[in-house]
């Protein structure tokens, strides 16, 4: 039996049982990697040559995360559990027990458009979508293909040293040709406010391999509930834009709240959307409209907000606002019954500052030469000694301990 599924990212590999003695691999199995990109088996620098790892054990589907199950189905022919490709004939002739620590099998690499790293993608078109939010396509500088992306995951930009991530809005299609993101400018804030007043079509960032668990679900037997805040939208429109072209969607309830309509994203996508599928509700709120301004319900979202039938049929609900929102919710959320395993909360946060962050470029004076050097930090960081040895100084080691020392450096 083969195996298919893709991981989000870095090179897949495909098992099957037909083994053969010159191409014959173990799989270890037992190990749990985390199930965000069903991955058939991955091979590791650190692993012998012959060996790649497979999951043992967790085959079945997670539907309210868009993951399929790893044993094979009529929807889904091939799967990525170890359970489904070992074979009896595996079996301990003495003990009778099933190979489950090992097992040998071919192993074949699988096509996939993943890479790993950065990869280099320009500007193809910005848009301005409400006051203080951006849009961007980006298409990759070396004109390959790009890997599909599950709606809800993300992108990890990298701009002048510093990375961020953002959600990619536009419909997760299986060979895209492009991604777009939307960028909330957040004052002071140093990436958001290098792409508002910096970015312009032709300019190059960096890109990871989209990646991400929190991923909707394009079928779901239970209702879903969608609470978005501000920027918060833009996992939820290429959620909801990808359901366009499905059959089987699930009942989707969109909760959207803003401040007003200037600060409001996306409006044409997310009214165009109202009107074309019709297993959504949309329910807009603004909590300080302006004149003139269009939505359903003038004040913030509060869970009483949410249709008592929808809690009764067990909807699964999906979050991506404030901290203090999210927070609000889910506790208001449990309070009625519904359990935190079917809540699902995105965060959009920077990454913690890095002490490499605070460090500044510095002029340096050697005493015993009299020369002066800058000294600048960069990734990877470069120490004052080397900098000043790759400047031609030369160092008397004085004292070797746990602390080396050189002594001309004062
Ligand atoms: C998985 C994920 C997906 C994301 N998707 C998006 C997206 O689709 N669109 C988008 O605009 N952003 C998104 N973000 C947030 C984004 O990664 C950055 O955090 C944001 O753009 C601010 O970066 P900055 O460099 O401009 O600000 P920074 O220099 O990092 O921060 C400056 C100040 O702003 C505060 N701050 C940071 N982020 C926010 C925020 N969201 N709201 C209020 N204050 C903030 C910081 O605490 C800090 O005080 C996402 C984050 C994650 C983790």
């Amino acid at each position: 039996m083969a195996t298919n599924l893709r991981p989000p990212q870095g090179p897949a590999y495909a098992l099957r049982t037909n083994c053969n003695e010159k191409s014959r691999l173990e799989i270890l199995g037992a190990i749990c990697s985390e199930r965000m990109g069903s991955q058939a088996c991955k091979r590791e620098p650190a692993f012998a040559q012959d060996v790649v790892a497979s999951d043992y054990g967790w085959w079945q589907p997670a539907p309210d995360l868009g993951l399929p199950g790893y044993l094979p189905d009529a929807t889904q022919p091939v799967g990525a559990s170890f359970n489904a490709i070992i074979a009896e004939d595996g079996r301990d002739p003495l003990s009778g027990a099933l190979a489950l620590r090992s097992f040998a099998c071919d192993v074949t690499p699988e096509e996939s458009t993943s890479w790993q790293g950065w990869r280099s993608f320009a500007v193809a078109e910005r848009r301005e979508e409400c006051s203080d939010v951006v849009g961007l396509t980006l298409r990759p500088v070396d004109g390959g293909s790009l890997p599909a992306f599950r709606p809800g995951q993300y992108v990890s930009v990298r701009m002048g040293g510093a990375i961020r991530s953002y959600s990619l809005t536009g419909a997760a299609a299986a060979s895209p040709e492009a991604y777009d993101i939307g960028v909330r400018h957040i004052a002071g804030g140093r990436v958001s406010t290098a792409i508002r007043h910096g970015l312009a079509p032709g300019d190059v960032v960096e890109l990871q391999s989209p990646k991400g668990g929190f991923v909707l679900p394009l079928r779901n037997e239970f209702p879903v509930v969608l609470i978005a805040g501000g920027i918060g939208i833009t996992p939820f429109l290429s959620y909801l834009e990808t359901l366009e072209g499905t059959s089987h969607e699930p009942r989707v309830t969109l909760h959207y709240g803003c401040r007003d309509n200037e600060s409001r994203p996306f409006q044409h996508r997310l009214e165009a959307l109202r009107q074309r599928l019709p297993n959504l509700t949309l329910v807009t709120y603004l909590s300080q409209p302006r004149s003139g301004d269009r939505f359903d319900r003038q004040g913030r979202f509060t869970v009483s907000d949410i249709d008592p039938e929808l809690l009764h049929k067990r909807a699964r609900f999906y979050m991506c606002a404030s901290d203090a929102m999210m927070e609000e919710v889910s506790a208001g959320l449990q309070a009625r019954g519904v359990p935190a395993f079917e809540i699902f909360r995105e965060r959009f946060r920077s990454p913690a500052p890095s002490a490499l962050d605070r460090l500044v470029p510095r002029r340096i004076h050697f005493a015993r030469s009299g020369r002066t050097l800058t000294w600048s930090p960069q990734v990877p960081l470069i120490s004052i000694l080397a900098t000043a040895e790759g400047a031609g100084l030369r160092f008397r080691v004085v004292a070797v301990s746990d602390n080396a020392k050189a002594v001309p450096c004062r």
